[in-house]
C-alpha cells in the first residue's frame, strides 16, 4: 500500500465567484483526493489527501488550469497531518479577518448565449441568465465571501431546479451565486404597461421612436434607434447634452465593421469579457445619425454584454443608442424609485426589473494606441481589480480629483481603483462618492491610517478629505505630479522620469493654474523643470466654458490687441471690453500654464468651436479637423531659461497662426500646431536629459486623450533614443490621479 500525505493549500486572488471551488473539486476527483475545499474572506482554503505525487500534479493543474475570469495571485502550501477523510466534499464559507480580490462584472458568456436562443432550454430568452463564468459580481456584492446571503440575489429563493444546479458541483451553476430562471429568478416589467413579453413591446416602442430608460447591470442606460435623427435630438435636449457623442451598441461584430473600421486589437476587446465601449474609426455612418457623435470621427461602440442586451439587438436589428441614465453631470441612476423619479422627464418608458444594483458601475471606455490598450474611463469590467504595485506601501485613502474623479484605497501592494465616479459637482454624485469608499473599505477590509487629496482647496474631494484632519494624517498632492506618479505606476517603474504634464487645469503649489508641466519625478517629489508660460484665463472657469475668452486674453495679452478675426463675430463689444479690462486689472483671471487651455484658445481661434459643451470639446474638435497628419509642419516657439526653469514662449507661433488664418485650410493649421506641441515636448525633454542624464519620459495628463499628439509625441520621442512611458490600464486624464495620490500619501513614512 502507498503511503498516503496531507498537504494544506491556500490560493489567493480572484477566486470567489468564478467558479474556484467547483474547478477544485473536479480536480481533486480526478486526481483521486480525499479532503475539502472552502472560502474564506481571504482566500480559497484547500485540504488534500493522497499519494504524494497525486498531490504533486493536482497542485500543477490548480495553477494552469483554472477558470477564465479567475485570477491567481499566491498560492501557500505547507503540510498537514492525516484526517482520513472518505471523499472530497466543499465545506461552508469561513470569514476570517483577511479581504480577497473581488471579480468585476463580466459579460455574459458563449455557454449561456447557446442556452438563451434555444427554444427547448427552461431559460429561452430569460434575461438573468448566468453561470460561475459571466454575470453580475461586484455590482450586487454588499460584503465577503462572496456567497448568494451577501449579494442583492438574496431575497430570490431557488425553485427546486436552480437549487440542483447550485448544489451540484457537476454543474457549471455550482455555486453560482446569481443563479435564476424564469420561475424562481427576477422579472422584467415595462412601468404602468401591461405586456406579456416586456422585451417585444420594448423593441417595438424603440421602433416607435420613443426614448426608453432600461435597468442593466450597473444602473439605468437611456435608449433610442440611433438611425432616427429626430429621437437622436429630442435625447439630447431631454439629457441637456450639448455635443457630447452617445455610445452605440450593436447586434455583432460583422454590423460594427459596417460602420468602423476595426483592428484585431479592438475586435479582441469589443468582444472580450469586459465589453467597454471601444472608439472606433468611423468608415460610413450609413444609416446612423450624425446627431449621435456631431464634429466627431470616432464613434464609441460596445457589443451587447448582458442577455437581455443580447435579446434585444437581436431582435430589434437596429443599432441602439445606449448612454448613462442620468441628466448631464449626475451619477447614474442605480434604482427603480429613483430612475423613475430622476428620468421621468426624459425616457418615455420604463423597462425594470427587481434585481437590486448595490453598486452603480458605468460603461467602460477604451481606444486602442499601438496595440495596447488605453483607458478613458475605467469602471465596468475592470473595477474592483486591484493594480499591483512595486512596493508595499500604507492603508491609504486616496480621494481623487473633481472632475472625472475615482477614488483608491491601497493595502499591502495593491491599489483598489474605485469605478469612475463622475464629476463631483453636486450632492448625487458626492453621496455616491462617500457610499463607494465605504463599500470599498469594507470589501478590502481597508481602515486608512492616511487620506490623501488634491492641493485644490474647492474640489469636493479635498474637502471630503480635510474632515478628517482631526484624526489622521492629510498629504495634498500637487495635481501634475499625481498624474506622473500614475503613469509611472501604470508602467511599474521605480527610476525617476522626466515627467510631460499636459492636462486641462490643476492647482499649482505657487497658486497658479497649472497643466502644461514638465518634471522631474518620482514616487515621493518634484522638480518642475518647465512649464508654458503663464497666460490669462479671463473669468476663471467660464473660460474653459467659453473658449473665445481664452483666444482674446492669449492673443490681447501678448499683442496688446486683438486682430479682427472671424471667431469674434458672436462676441459683442461689450464683452470683448469687459475681458480686456479684467486682463489688464487681474479681475477674476487667474494665470494658467496649460496645455489643455492652449489648446481650446487655437481652437477658437480658428473659429472651430467657440462654446464647450462638453469638457475638452475644442480640443476634441481641432484634433478631429485633421484631415492629413503626416504633414511635418510646425509653428515656432521660444524656450526661455528662468532661474533654472525652461519657459515655453508662444508668441512666435501665435504670430504664424495669424499669418496661416485664411491663407491654408484650417485641418493644415491644426495639424501643424499639434505638430508644434510635439517638438516642445521633445525639444524640453533634451534640454532636461543633457543636465540630468534621465532618459525616460512618462507622458501624463488628459492632453494625451488626444491620439494625434500622442502619437506624434511618442514619435518623435523615440526617434530621440528616449524610454517612452504612456498610460494603459489607468486614465491618463483625472481618472487616474487617484493612483497617483495614494502611492505619494502612502509612501510618506511607511
Ligand atoms: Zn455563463
Ligand atoms: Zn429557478
Ligand atoms: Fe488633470
Amino acid at each position: 500500500m502507498k503511503t498516503l500525505i496531507s498537504k494544506k493549500i491556500r490560493v489567493y486572488g480572484v477566486v470567489q465567484g468564478v467558479g474556484f471551488r467547483p474547478f477544485v473539486y473536479r480536480l481533486a476527483n480526478e486526481h483521486k483526493l480525499k479532503g475539502w475545499v472552502l472560502n474564506t474572506s481571504s482566500s480559497v482554503e484547500i485540504e488534500v489527501e493522497g499519494e504524494e505525487e497525486s498531490i504533486k500534479r493536482f497542485i500543477c493543474d490548480l495553477q494552469s488550469k483554472f477558470p477564465p475570469i479567475a485570477r491567481i495571485e499566491k498560492i501557500e502550501i505547507e503540510d498537514s497531518i492525516l484526517n482520513n477523510y472518505q471523499d472530497f466534499f466543499i465545506r461552508e464559507s469561513k470569514e476570517d479577518l483577511g479581504y480577497q480580490l473581488i471579480s468585476p462584472d463580466i459579460a455574459v458568456c458563449e455557454d449561456c448565449l447557446k442556452e438563451l436562443f434555444n427554444p427547448k432550454d427552461r431559460r429561452y430568452r430569460y434575461p438573468f441568465i448566468n453561470c460561475t463564468n459571466c454575470g453580475p459580481r461586484f455590482t450586487i456584492i454588499k460584503d465577503i465571501p462572496y456567497d448568494r446571503k451577501n449579494t442583492t440575489m438574496a431575497k430570490f429563493k431557488m425553485c427546486d431546479a436552480c437549487e440542483r444546479e447550485y448544489n451540484d458541483p457537476l454543474d457549471r451553476r455550482f455555486h453560482a451565486q446569481p443563479n435564476a430562471c424564469p420561475i424562481c429568478g427576477p422579472k422584467l416589467w415595462i412601468e404602468g404597461v401591461e405586456s406579456e413579453d416586456p422585451i417585444r413591446e420594448t423593441i417595438k416602442l424603440l421602433k416607435e421612436g420613443f426614448i426608453i430608460a432600461i435597468k442593466g447591470l450597473g444602473g439605468f442606460h437611456l435608449t433610442c434607434d440611433a438611425t432616427n435623427s429626430k429621437v437622436v435630438k429630442l435625447l439630447r435636449e431631454r439629457k441637456k447634452r450639448g455635443y457630447k457623442p452617445f455610445a452605440v451598441m450593436m447586434k455583432d461584430l460583422d454590423t460594427v465593421k459596417r460602420y468602423c473600421y476595426v483592428s484585431s486589437e479592438e475586435e479582441k476587446l469589443l468582444k472580450s469579457p469586459q465589453s467597454p465601449i471601444v472608439l472606433l474609426r468611423i468608415k460610413s455612418l450609413n444609416d446612423i445619425s450624425k446627431e449621435v457623435a456631431p464634429n466627431n470621427n470616432y464613434l464609441g461602440i460596445m457589443l451587447p454584454y448582458t442577455p437581455l442586451h443580447h435579446i434585444l439587438l437581436r431582435e430589434i436589428g437596429l443599432p441602439l443608442i445606449m448612454t448613462s441614465g442620468n441628466i448631464s453631470e449626475e451619477p447614474i441612476c442605480q434604482d427603480n424609485k429613483e430612475a423613475l423619479d430622476r428620468l421621468k422627464g426624459i425616457a418615455d418608458y420604463f423597462l425594470l426589473n427587481n434585481r437590486d444594483i448595490y453598486s452603480r458601475y458605468d460603461d467602460s471606455v477604451v481606444f486602442v494606441f499601438e496595440n495596447k490598450l488605453q483607458m478613458i474611463r475605467r469602471a465596468r469590467g475592470y473595477a474592483p481589480s486591484p493594480i499591483k504595485l512595486p512596493f508595499k506601501i500604507r492603508q491609504t485613502l486616496a480621494c481623487g480629483g473633481e472632475l472625472k474623479n475615482t477614488f483608491c484605497l491601497t493595502k499591502d501592494n495593491y491599489a483598489f481603483i474605485s469605478q469612475h465616479i463622475g464629476d463631483l459637482e453636486n450632492i448625487e454624485t458626492l453621496e455616491h462618492f462617500v457610499n463607494t469608499i465605504e463599500l470599498y473599505k469594507r470589501l478590502f477590509r481597508v481602515e486608512p491610517e492616511v487620506i490623501a487629496c488634491d492641493m485644490h482647496p474647492d474640489y469636493l474631494s479635498t474637502r471630503y478629505a480635510l474632515q478628517f484632519e482631526e484624526t489622521l494624517p492629510i498629504v495634498r498632492v500637487q495635481h501634475h505630479h499625481a498624474h506622473i506618479v500614475s503613469c509611472m505606476a501604470d508602467n511599474s517603474i521605480t527610476e525617476p522620469v522626466i515627467g510631460i504634464a499636459f492636462d486641462g487645469s490643476g492647482y499649482g503649489i505657487d497658486g497658479n493654474i497649472w497643466g502644461g508641466e514638465v518634471f522631474i519625478a518620482d514616487y515621493d517629489s518634484f522638480i518642475r523643470k518647465a512649464h508654458l508660460e503663464y497666460l490669462p484665463m479671463p473669468g476663471g472657469e467660464l473660460a474653459i466654458r467659453k473658449p473665445y475668452r481664452l483666444a482674446i486674453g492669449y492673443l490681447y495679452s501678448i499683442f496688446k490687441k486683438v486682430p479682427n478675426l472671424s471667431f469674434l463675430d458672436k462676441v459683442s463689444d461689450k464683452e470683448i471690453k469687459v475681458i480686456k479690462e479684467q486682463i489688464e486689472k487681474g479681475i477674476n483671471t487667474p494665470l494658467t500654464s496649460s496645455v489643455g487651455r492652449l489648446f481650446d484658445a487655437i481652437s477658437s481661434i480658428l473659429n472651430i468651436c467657440n462654446e464647450a459643451t462638453y469638457e475638452g470639446q475644442p480640443a476634441i474638435e481641432l484634433e478631429m479637423a485633421i484631415e492629413n497628419i503626416n504633414s511635418e509642419e510646425y509653428y515656432n516657439y521660444k524656450i526661455e531659461k528662468d532661474n533654472n526653469t525652461y519657459i515655453v514662449k508662444i508668441k512666435p507661433l501665435l504670430e504664424e497662426v495669424l499669418d496661416d488664418i485664411g491663407r491654408i485650410p484650417r485641418s493644415n493649421i491644426s495639424v501643424k500646431f499639434h505638430n508644434t506641441v510635439a517638438r516642445i515636448i521633445v525639444d524640453l525633454s533634451i534640454l532636461i536629459r543633457d543636465e540630468t542624464k534621465i532618459s525616460r519620459v512618462a507622458l501624463s495628463g488628459g492632453c494625451f486623450q488626444n491620439r494625434i499628439l500622442l502619437e506624434k509625441s511618442v514619435d518623435l520621442l523615440k526617434k530621440e533614443k528616449f524610454k517612452v512611458y504612456i498610460h494603459s490600464d489607468i486614465p491618463c486624464n483625472d481618472g487616474g490621479i487617484s493612483l497617483g495620490q495614494a502611492i505619494i500619501g502612502g509612501r510618506i513614512g511607511s
